[in-house]
């Protein structure tokens, strides 16, 4: 549970202990909200970005 924590989904590598919004100004999906995530080596897989 400790693992718990807040990404951006827009790629602007945004991440936070708390909920919140995204406040990078170059990326796409400022002003959203951040995305659940729990992963424990900060490297977010369960994040649905996808790079191609
Ligand atoms: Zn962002
Ligand atoms: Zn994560």
């Amino acid at each position: 549970m400790d693992n718990q924590h807040y990404i951006c989904a827009g790629g602007c590598g945004g991440e936070a202990d708390e909920p919140g919004v995204c406040k990078s100004e170059a990326c796409p999906d400022r002003n959203k909200p951040f995305k659940e995530c729990g992963c424990a080596d900060r490297k977010h897989n369960a994040a649905d970005k996808k790079e191609n």
